[in-house]
C-alpha cells in the first residue's frame, strides 16, 4: 500500500499544479514554459493514475509493478475480486489511452492527407504559401512531414503586405515547432472523455498557449502590430472554420491574443514556479520509478 500512497501523492501533486496553472495569469506572458509544465503535469497525472490502480491490484505480490505484471498471467487467479478489478482497470486504462491516441493520430493523418490531395487540385504556390482561390479570408497550417501553409485569396485581399507576412510567419512557426504534436495528446484525451468540462477547459488552454507561441515567433520577425491588426481583421470578417487536423491563425479566442500583442503582459515568472516544477518533476520521477522498483 506504500506504493499506492506514493502514486496517489504524485497524482495529487499533478492535480494541484494543474489547478494552479489554470488560475495563473503568467502563462500568457510565458506560453512556452507553461506548455512544458502542462505536458509534464498531465503525463504525471496519467502515469500516477495507472500506477495507483496497478499498485493496489498487485499489492499482494509485494514486488515492483512491471516485475509483478510479467508474472501475472499464471497467478492472476490468486488475486481476490477487488485486486483483480484494479489490475484490469489499470491495464484497460493504459490500453485505452494508447489505442485512443493512435486512433486520433490515424484519423487526423487521414484528414490531412485528404486535404493535401484537395490542395493539389485547387491551390497554387505563391509567396511561400499555397493560395486557394476562395473569397472567405482564412489562413492555416496543415501539419505533416511536409507542412503546407495555406492562405485564401480572400485573406490576401483583406490583409496588407505587412499583415500577410506576419500571418505567414505565424503559420510557419506552427509548422517548424510541430505544434500539432503538442496539441494532439490533449485533443485525444478530450475525445476520450468528451463530457469532461475540466478537460475541455485544459484543451482550450493548451490550444491558446500554442497560438500565443506562434504569435510570439511572428511578432519577433515582423513586429506586434501587423499580426494584431491581421487578427482583428480576421475576427471582424468571421472565420470560415478550419479543416480537420489544421492549425488556423484565428480559431482560438483572438481578443485575448490581440490584447496581449498590443499590451504585452509584464508578468515575470512567479516565485511559485520553481516549486511547481520541482513538485511535478519529483512526482513524475517517483511515479515512473515505482513501476520498476520492487517494494
Ligand atoms: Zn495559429
Amino acid at each position: 500500500m506504500i506504493l499506492v500512497g506514493h502514486q496517489l501523492a504524485a497524482g495529487t501533486a499533478a492535480v494541484l499544479v494543474a489547478l494552479w496553472l489554470l488560475r495563473s495569469r503568467w502563462t500568457h506572458a510565458h506560453p512556452r514554459a507553461a506548455l512544458i509544465l502542462w505536458q509534464i503535469t498531465v503525463l504525471t497525472l496519467v502515469v500516477s493514475t495507472i500506477g495507483a490502480l496497478l499498485g493496489f491490484g498487485l499489492a499482494p505480490y509485494q514486488r515492483g509493478l512491471v516485475p509483478a505484471l510479467f508474472d501475472l498471467p499464471p497467478v492472476i487467479h490468486e488475486l481476490d475480486l477487488w485486486h483483480s478489478v484494479a489490475v484490469v482497470a489499470g491495464l484497460a486504462l493504459a490500453g485505452w489511452l494508447i489505442v485512443n491516441q493512435l486512433l486520433c493520430l490515424r484519423s487526423t493523418a487521414r484528414a490531412r492527407a485528404r486535404h493535401r490531395l484537395l490542395l493539389q487540385l485547387v491551390a497554387r504556390q505563391d509567396t511561400g504559401a499555397l493560395v486557394v482561390d476562395h473569397p472567405i479570408a482564412v489562413a492555416y497550417c496543415l501539419p505533416g512531414r511536409t507542412p503546407r501553409i495555406v492562405v485564401s485569396a480572400g485573406a490576401r485581399r483583406l490583409l496588407t503586405d505587412a499583415e500577410l507576412d506576419a500571418v505567414l510567419a505565424h503559420e510557419r512557426a506552427h509548422a517548424r515547432e510541430r505544434h500539432h504534436l503538442v496539441v494532439a495528446p490533449f485533443q485525444a484525451l478530450r475525445r476520450l472523455l468528451p463530457g469532461s468540462a475540466l478537460l475541455t477547459r485544459v484543451c482550450a488552454t493548451i490550444e491558446l498557449l500554442v497560438e500565443m507561441c506562434a504569435d510570439d515567433k511572428a511578432a519577433r520577425q515582423h513586429g506586434r502590430e501587423p499580426l494584431a491588426s491581421a487578427l482583428e481583421r480576421f475576427h471582424a470578417n468571421g472565420t470560415a472554420g478550419t479543416p480537420a487536423g489544421a492549425l488556423a491563425v484565428a480559431d482560438t479566442p483572438v481578443q485575448a491574443r490581440i490584447r496581449r500583442l498590443r499590451e504585452p503582459d509584464r508578468f515575470g515568472f512567479p516565485p511559485a514556479l520553481p516549486l511547481a516544477c520541482v513538485l511535478v518533476l519529483t512526482a513524475l520521477a517517483t511515479s515512473a520509478a515505482l513501476f520498476a522498483v520492487p517494494l
